[in-house]
């Protein structure tokens, strides 16, 4: 067959993005469809402005510690959220002519508009039909919703980044990355911050100890957590504000109201069922080893996999199917065992291996090393921020297992651990490793 392109991909997100450029350097056909925006949800409505906003709520703290350290700032700072926002749009706005340059550059065509199947080799565009020999689904994901009255007036992440106005009060609902990192843009920023999880503590999944610390940490930098509570409802008053209703009939009065429930596979809008792909019971797209769905030569990558939801994830998935397709070398596995991820809570979370409840299943003897502490910089400022760490061997190899920190900059930290544990470090290799003085990040080679 004569087909457009050998290489078709729809979604030009983290995870299309990197096969598209791959696989077009190879030296074959590749286009990619976006209906949205260049770079996904990472650059445009994920990672990157959650990022800056991270930046942009640490410095009412840093002024508030600058005391310690002699400054007077004369005036109360104030923040003005318009050019935030703005400033961030603008960025992105320039990170999409990145991506697109990129694109270009490796000859890819882009693609413009919303791509929906016809056949299993080939994909409708507005009038268009572009026909290939193999086909990527890197479509991403989508926020979840409830079904409440008044959802109508919840926000997700996708609305967050371009608020018209900054609430002076705001109800952040879930208890994962997205709520955790929300809730700490808001308060930082100075929200009256409320945080509504139906669990207990925070980040469910991840060590009990660093859950419990972030929990308390959450606290301590002044949002107000509610355990165990759901929304119930949400109601507009007269005066333009939401009155949110929890399952114990507590009713919080609140400028804007922030669901973060997960995200579910956006597939819907595909049209799969004309290329005969089949979905999981969860929604998401079922792949192999190869990231073939159940049609070989129609692959899936990133969220849409249900997999594991990060840029970096989706990003090794992309980069294995262009191998695996179009090169010689064979394709580099993605460690599903060993992802570091940092939460951009304040203070920090990072962490790669294993939790110590996943270490007690997995290995018979597990030792384990906890240091808290306050951070040097800390002592002069007076902030009550602290800091954790954590390491897990098995102690039959001596191989770390696990590392935990929540302080300061622990996803920058935790990254070269991740080297670390990726390359089979021991407990004995991180003991003979020399420290930076004076450094937070010394103490992971020093616990004994
Ligand atoms: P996406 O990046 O979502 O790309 C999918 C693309 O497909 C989109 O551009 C979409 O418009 C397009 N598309 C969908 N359907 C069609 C169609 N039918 N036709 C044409 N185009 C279509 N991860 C991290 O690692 N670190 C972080 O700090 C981080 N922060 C995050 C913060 C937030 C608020 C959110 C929401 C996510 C965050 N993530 C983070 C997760 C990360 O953004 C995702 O895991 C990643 O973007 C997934 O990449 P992807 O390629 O699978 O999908
Ligand atoms: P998460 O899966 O992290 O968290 C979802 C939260 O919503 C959980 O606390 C869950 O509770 C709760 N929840 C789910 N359904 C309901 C419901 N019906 N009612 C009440 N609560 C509910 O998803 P997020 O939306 O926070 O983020 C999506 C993904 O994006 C993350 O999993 C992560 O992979 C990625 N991301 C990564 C970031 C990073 O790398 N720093 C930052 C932001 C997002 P329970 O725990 O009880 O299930």
């Amino acid at each position: 067959m004569n087909y457009d392109f050998d290489l078709l991909v729809i979604g030009a997100g983290s995870g299309g993005v990197r096969a598209a450029r791959m696989a077009a350097q190879m030296g074959v056909r590749v286009a990619v469809i976006e209906a949205r925006y260049l770079g996904g949800t990472c650059v445009n409505v994920g990672c990157v402005p959650k990022k800056l906003f991270v930046y942009a709520s640490e410095f009412n703290q840093s002024f508030i510690d600058s005391a310690g350290f002699g400054y007077t700032v004369d005036k109360k700072p104030t923040f003005d959220w318009p050019t935030l926002r703005d400033n961030k749009t603008a960025e992105i706005e320039r990170l999409q002519g990145v991506y697109q340059g990129l694109l270009e550059n490796s000859g890819v065509t882009i693609i413009n508009g919303h791509g929906e199947f016809v056949t299993e080799h080939s994909v409708r565009v507005g009038d268009q039909v572009y026909s290939a020999a193999n086909i990527l689904i890197a479509t991403g994901s989508w926020p979840v919703t409830t079904p409440i009255p008044g959802n109508e007036l919840v926000m997700t992440s996708n609305e967050f980044f371009y608020m018209d106005e900054f609430p002076r009060h705001a109800i952040v609902v879930g208890g994962g990355y997205i709520a955790v990192e929300f809730a700490g843009i808001l308060n930082g920023l100075g929200s009256d911050t409320h945080l509504v999880y139906r669990g207990a503590p925070v980040l469910r999944g991840f060590d009990d100890d660093i859950r419990q610390f972030v929990s308390e940490e959450l606290i301590e930098a002044g949002i107000d957590i509610h355990y165990g509570r759901t929304v119930e409802k949400v109601e507009k008053q007269a005066d333009g504000r939401l009155a949110v209703t929890f399952d114990n009939d507590q009713v919080v009065v609140t400028d804007a109201v922030i669901n973060a429930l997960g995200r579910k596979a956006l597939v819907e809008p595909l049209k799969l069922a004309a290329a005969g792909v089949e979905l999981a019971s969860r929604g998401h797209l079922e792949v192999n080893e190869h990231y073939q769905t159940n049609v070989p030569h129609i692959f899936a990558v990133g969220d849409v996999i249900g997999r594991v939801q990060l840029t970096p994830v989706a990003l090794a998935e992309g980069m294995y199917v262009a191998h695996h397709l179009f090169s010689q070398d064979a394709p580099r596995k993605v460690n599903y065992g060993l992802i570091p991820t940092a939460v951009f809570c304040q203070p920090n979370l990072g962490t790669v291996g294993l939790s110590e409840n996943e270490a007690i299943l997995q290995y018979d003897r597990v030792a384990v090393f906890v240091s808290r502490f306050k951070a040097m910089k800390n002592t002069l400022s007076g902030s009550t921020h602290r800091t954790l760490m954590k390491v897990l061997v098995d102690t039959e190899t001596d191989k770390v297992i696990g590392c935990h920190m929540v302080g300061h900059e622990a996803g920058e930290i935790i990254q070269g651990l991740a080297v670390a544990l990726q390359a089979g470090a021991t407990k004995a290799d991180f003991d003979s490793t020399l420290g930076i003085h004076p450094t937070a990040a010394e103490e992971f080679v020093t616990m004994r």
